[in-house]
């Protein structure tokens, strides 16, 4: 099928887009990436009068750090995460993880951070860690501009607080501290599926024990989730020695973490090859070897930097 008839607006500012947005007579439509947007009105399952194309506005395209805060863009493609130097840190590692389950590479060097976030698909990998990292997503319309939090935003699948005529301009994260390990694992059916479940994890772990933890689901509910109940269940509790995720006996922390994730968190939807009992089977799973990769990225994390503080103490050793 060919996209109905639409009107083009190519505008070069946010102010500009925010305009051609703000003409409410007509049903209007973003073009960032493209990778949902023209799939969907090709289908004429979406037939907006009106297609804004943000390719064109200098400076969305900007990646950068203020303070502790990651500021994402709108046109920041998915690719740019592929190397987890992009981003300092663990939050880094954790995005470089992440992106490679997205699609695969043409639909990842066109597809946007903001784009997903405006999509709002339940299987969204960006949507569950902004959800369990409190992203905020950055709004702009005629009148202003305003922040939601990303645990405000999401309202169902492809539902958000976003209101027609607000251009999503950035999406800003808290960076991690080098004392967080980062984990992501993702299930599906083929490589270029949809998450049937995926989890992120980020641990905080001082001397030994937990002190903060957050989980991210994806696909586990009509929504992102933040798995408060298994979050609230590790701390505390000691990250241990290295662990085999896949031989973790049923008492350990991260075993517990994943069950609670399974039956109170996850509130998961059935779809085609996944009934609610697999999707909680795979829930507990997921989650129990995702913190088993946050701890080991922790550990080794952690030896880095007293290795680094090692030979800066005796590079200043041999200048004596
Ligand atoms: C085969 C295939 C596999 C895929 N697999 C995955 C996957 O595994 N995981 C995943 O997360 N995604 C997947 N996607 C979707 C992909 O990540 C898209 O890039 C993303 O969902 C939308 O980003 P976009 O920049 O392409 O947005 P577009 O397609 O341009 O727009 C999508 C929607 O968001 C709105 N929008 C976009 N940007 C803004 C903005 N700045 N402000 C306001 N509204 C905006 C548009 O109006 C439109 O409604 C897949 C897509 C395909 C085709």
């Amino acid at each position: 099928m060919k996209p109905a008839a639409f009107d083009y607006a190519v505008p070069r500012t946010v102010a500009e887009a925010v305009e051609a947005l703000g003409d409410t007579g007509r049903k209007t439509q973003v073009l960032a990436g493209g990778q949902s947007l023209i799939l969907e009105m090709h289908l004429q399952r979406i037939r907006p009068e009106l297609v804004v194309d943000i390719n064109r506005i200098a400076g969305l395209d900007q990646l950068g750090v203020d303070g502790n805060t990651l500021r994402v863009g709108a046109l920041v493609r998915h690719g740019v995460f592929e190397s987890a130097q992009a981003v300092p840190g663990p939050l880094g590692a954790l995005f470089a993880r992440a992106v490679v389950n997205i699609a695969h590479p043409p639909i990842r060097s066109r597809g946007t951070m903001a784009g997903s976030f405006a999509w709002a698909h339940p299987a969204s990998e960006w949507c569950a860690i902004g959800t369990a990292l409190d992203a905020d997503i950055e709004l702009h319309d005629q009148a202003g501009r305003r922040t939601v939090a990303a645990g405000d935003y999401f309202h169902g699948p492809y539902r958000t607080a976003r209101r027609p005529q607000e251009l999503i301009t950035a999406v800003r994260f808290p960076l991690l501290g080098d004392d967080v390990g980062v984990g992501f694992i993702e299930h599906r059916r083929t490589h270029f599926c949809f998450a049937q479940v995926a989890v992120a994890a980020a641990l905080t772990v001082r001397d030994g024990v937990i002190s903060e933890a957050r989980i991210g689901l994806v696909n586990c509910a009509d929504r992102p989730l933040r798995a408060h109940a298994a979050e609230q269940a590790l701390i505390g509790a000691e990250a241990g020695t290295p662990v085999d995720g896949y031989r973790l006996p049923d008492g350990h922390p991260f075993a517990r973490a994943g069950r609670i994730a399974a039956t109170q968190d996850a509130a998961p939807v059935a779809e085609p090859y996944a009934d609610v009992e697999y999707k909680r089977q795979a829930i507990a799973v997921l989650v129990k070897r995702t913190l088993c990769q946050a701890a080991d990225d922790q550990r080794s994390r952690g030896a880095q930097h007293s290795d680094a503080q090692h030979s800066g103490a005796q590079r200043k050793g041999d200048h004596r």
